[in-house]
C-alpha cells in the first residue's frame, strides 16, 4: 500500500483549473453523460463539417477545448508551459487523421520532427509519438500486414514510408528524445509492428529510446511481450512498450464478425485487466533491459505501478518507468503521480478544429462507453467545485 498517494485529491488533480474553467469542464463532461447526445451531436458536426457550416467556433470552446492543446504547436505553448509547471511532460500528438497522400505524410513527416526539436528545446524529459498511419497509407499497411505481393509501385511507396520513419527515430535518437509508435487496427498491426521491431533493434542499443505499443485487449499480447523480451535480449538491444487496453474494440469485434473471423479481442474487460496488469508485471520484471510506459486511466493499474517499484526498491524516477494519461481526461492521476515525482506525461494532441474531429470523436465516444469514465470524472469534478465553495 502506498497511502501518499491519493488518487481522489481534487485540490492536486484541478490546482491547475480556476473556477470558470472547472465549470466548463463539468459542462463538457455532462454533456458526453448522455450516449444520445454524443451520437446526435457527432452526426450533426460531422454534417456541418461536411457543408462547410461555421460551428469550428463552438467545437473550440467545448470538446476541443477540453482534450486538445490547440490548433497549432504554438497554440499549444501555454498549456505545455502549464503542465510542466505542475511536474507533468506533454507530448505533443499532431491529430490530423483521414489525410492520405504522399505530400500529407511527408508533412507530418516535418511536423513530427519539428515536434522532436520542441520536446529536446523544452522539456525535461523529452518525448514524442507518432501514429503510423499519419505517414503511410492505411491500406499499403493492410496489404503488408496480409504478406501480399506488392507492385513495384506499392515497394517504392512502402520503401518512402520506411525512410520516413528512420529519419524521425534517427532524429529522435540522436537527440535523446523518447519516441513513442501509436498501435492501431489489428488488419495493419503487424506491418506497424515489424516496422517498430525494426526501429527499436537500431536505436535501442544503449537505451530504450523507440517504444512500441501494445493493446492489451488483444488476447495474444502478452505473449507477444514476452517473446519481443526474450527476442531483444538474444539480439543486444532494449524493448521500449507504451501498454494501453486498446481504442477500437467496437471496430475489431464487427469486422471479426462481419467477415467470419475469430476475434482477436479479450472475451471480457477482466481479461484485458489480467493481461494488463501481467504486462506491466513483466516489464518491472525485466526493468534493466525494458522500459515501460503505463498509458491508461486506470487506477487500479497506475496504482499497481507504483506499488511495483515501491516493492521492488525502483526509484519512482527511474528512467525506464513512464506513467501516461490524455490530455483533458483523469487529471486525478496525473497531477497527483505527478506531486510525488513519478514520471508523468500527458498526450496534448493538436491540430486544426476538423481534422481533429475523428480524435475527439473517438474521446466521446469512449468516454461515453467506458463504463463509469465520465460519472467518474463528473464526481471527481463536483468534488472539487464543492470544496472550494467551503
Ligand atoms: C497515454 C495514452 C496513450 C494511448 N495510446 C494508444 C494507442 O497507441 N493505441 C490504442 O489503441 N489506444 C491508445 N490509448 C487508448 C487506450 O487504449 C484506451 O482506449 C483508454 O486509455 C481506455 O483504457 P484505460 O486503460 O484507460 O481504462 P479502462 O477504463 O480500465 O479500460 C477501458 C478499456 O478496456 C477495454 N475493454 C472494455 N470493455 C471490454 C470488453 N468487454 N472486453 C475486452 N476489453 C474491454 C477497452 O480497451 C477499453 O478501452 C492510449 C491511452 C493513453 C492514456
Amino acid at each position: 500500500m502506498l497511502p501518499e498517494l491519493d488518487f481522489g485529491n481534487t485540490e492536486i488533480a484541478f490546482r491547475h483549473k480556476n473556477d470558470s474553467a472547472l465549470k466548463r469542464t463539468r459542462f463538457v463532461f455532462s454533456m458526453m453523460q448522455d450516449p444520445f447526445i454524443v451520437k446526435l451531436s457527432t452526426k450533426l458536426t460531422l454534417f456541418a463539417l461536411k457543408w462547410h457550416l461555421p460551428i469550428d467556433g463552438i467545437l473550440k470552446r467545448t470538446i476541443f477545448w477540453q482534450f486538445c492543446g490547440g490548433e497549432s504547436m504554438q497554440e499549444c505553448t501555454n498549456t505545455y508551459a502549464m503542465l510542466r509547471e505542475k511536474g507533468v511532460e506533454g507530448i505533443l500528438d499532431y491529430s490530423v487523421e483521414g489525410q492520405e497522400n504522399e505530400a500529407t505524410f511527408d508533412a507530418v513527416r516535418d511536423e513530427i520532427s519539428r515536434l522532436i526539436d520542441n520536446a529536446k528545446t523544452y522539456a525535461r524529459i523529452p518525448i514524442t509519438c507518432l501514429k503510423m498511419t499519419g505517414i503511410a497509407r492505411f491500406n499499403l499497411l493492410q496489404k503488408v500486414s496480409e504478406k501480399k505481393t506488392l507492385t513495384d509501385a506499392e515497394n517504392a511507396e512502402f520503401i518512402r514510408i520506411q525512410g520516413r520513419l528512420d529519419h524521425l527515430c534517427g532524429k529522435a535518437a540522436k537527440q535523446g528524445v523518447t519516441f513513442y509508435i501509436d498501435a492501431e487496427e489489428t488488419w495493419i498491426q503487424p506491418a506497424i509492428d515489424n516496422l517498430t521491431e525494426g526501429m527499436m533493434a537500431t536505436y535501442n542499443r544503449e537505451k530504450p529510446i523507440i517504444f512500441s505499443t501494445i493493446q492489451m485487449y488483444r488476447h495474444d499480447r502478452l505473449a507477444y511481450l514476452d517473446n519481443l523480451i526474450q527476442k531483444a535480449r538474444k539480439e543486444g538491444w532494449k524493448v521500449g512498450m507504451k501498454i494501453v487496453r486498446g481504442a477500437y474494440l467496437e471496430k475489431e469485434n464487427e469486422r471479426a464478425q462481419q467477415l467470419g473471423y475469430p476475434t482477436p479481442m479479450q472475451p471480457n474487460k477482466a481479461a484485458t485487466d489480467r493481461d494488463y496488469n501481467a504486462a506491466v508485471r513483466l516489464c518491472v520484471e525485466n526493468i534493466e533491459d525494458t522500459a515501460v510506459c503505463a498509458g491508461t486511466h486506470n487506477e487500479a493499474s497506475c496504482l499497481l505501478l507504483a506499488e511495483l517499484l515501491d516493492e521492488k526498491r525502483i526509484n519512482k524516477e527511474h528512467p525506464h518507468v513512464f506513467f501516461s494519461q490524455l490530455y483533458g481526461m483523469s487529471d486525478n492521476i496525473t497531477f497527483n503521480l505527478a506531486a510525488l515525482n513519478y514520471n508523468v506525461s500527458k498526450y496534448l494532441p493538436y491540430g486544426p478544429v476538423r481534422y481533429t474531429m475523428p480524435y475527439l470523436i473517438r474521446r466521446a465516444e469512449e468516454n461515453t462507453a467506458v463504463a463509469g469514465q465520465v460519472g467518474k470524472e463528473l464526481l471527481l469534478v463536483n468534488r472539487e467545485i464543492e470544496r472550494r465553495r467551503r
